[in-house]
């Protein structure tokens, strides 16, 4: 293959991956010139360019060497990596991206009775996961007929073509509306940075130093939140225990109210309406959470 000096990531063409991908390079510092539509996107900055493609094609783009890095499902990697032969088992999962989440799931029809995976033998189950659903049946002991479906695979027990499914699940609401009902989680899914175990020595092998770290600060501030309330001395104690994880919190004095503090905290992940419904609880008043968009240490 022809030396290149510039580094080509694969992404998602069109689909669910594609915007927040280019969000994330974006933020990274990576811009690129050409519309998305066109298969290859030129970028104007940094010597990164992208190829656009189906989600299905990226990983053997990246083990036959066309594309450096790719942006796909866990659930897409670990297919290939499973049914591709030798090549495919040097790409490794560089970074997990916290988007496009959702699980490989096992998926009965509502009416059927199910007790475990032993419930499966004999059965035809419609997945468009061959490879990831055959590793499990046979770590589970269990034999069963596997059916290939491009797609729509939640209708084929309706249509008679499968008894049960192996599919993608997010919400439920699909499975809800098929009249199915989710049984058994094989594998916990989002989009990931995969590329070749051994980065090239390169030029680009540092571009993709300077990638990963520039990830690395984006992931962890679009993960962070700015916590701001106020609490009264005696309660800031138990106040303080209930925060989630994170640097110590900075306390500032109210004006004109001896007695009470005002407390800033950075959290590292979200902070849930349950979280903050226990911090008040033991004592906290006027609460905020903010988004934090840059962090400069
Ligand atoms: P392509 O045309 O690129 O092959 P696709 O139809 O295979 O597109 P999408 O439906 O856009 O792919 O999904 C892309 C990825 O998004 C999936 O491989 C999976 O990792 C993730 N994903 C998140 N939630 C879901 C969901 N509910 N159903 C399917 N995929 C999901
Ligand atoms: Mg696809």
């Amino acid at each position: 293959m022809k030396p290149r000096d510039r580094l080509r990531i694969a992404m998602q063409k069109s689909g669910r991956l594609t915007e927040p991908a280019l969000d994330l390079l974006n933020r990274c510092g990576l811009t690129f010139r050409q519309s998305r539509d066109k298969l290859f996107c030129f970028g104007e900055g940094e010597p990164v360019d992208l190829l656009l493609v189906r989600d299905d094609d990226i990983p053997g783009l990246i083990a036959q060497g066309v594309c450096d890095l790719g942006i796909v499902g866990r659930n897409v990697l670990n297919e290939f990596k499973g049914t591709a032969g030798d090549g495919a088992a040097t790409l490794t999962e560089w970074r997990s991206l916290g988007f496009g989440r959702c699980r490989l799931s096992i998926a009965v029809p509502q009416d059927v009775a199910y007790n475990g995976p032993n419930d499966l033998s004999g059965l035809r189950i419609a997945t468009s996961y061959p490879g990831l659903l055959g590793t499990w049946l046979r770590e589970q002991g269990v034999v069963a007929t596997t059916i290939t479906l491009a797609g729509s695979v939640e209708i084929a027990p309706k249509l008679g073509t499968a008894d049960v499914i192996c599919d993608l699940v997010q919400s439920g609401g699909t499975l809800v509306a098929n009249q199915l009902r989710e049984t058994d989680v094989l594998l916990q899914s989002e989009a990931v940075l995969a590329g070749p175990d051994a980065l090239p020595t390169d030029e680009r092998g540092d571009m993709i130093e300077l990638l990963l770290k520039r990830l690395d600060g984006v992931i962890q501030v679009r993960e962070s939140r700015l916590l701001l309330l106020q609490t009264s001395r005696n309660t800031l104690d138990a106040v303080t225990r209930l925060l989630p994880g994170g640097p110590q919190p900075t306390l500032l004095p109210v004006a004109g109210q001896p007695d009470q503090l005002m407390l800033q905290a950075l959290c590292a992940g979200e902070v849930s309406w349950r979280q903050l419904e226990e911090i008040k609880k033991a004592g906290a008043r006027e609460m905020f959470v903010l988004p934090v968009e840059k962090m400069l240490a």
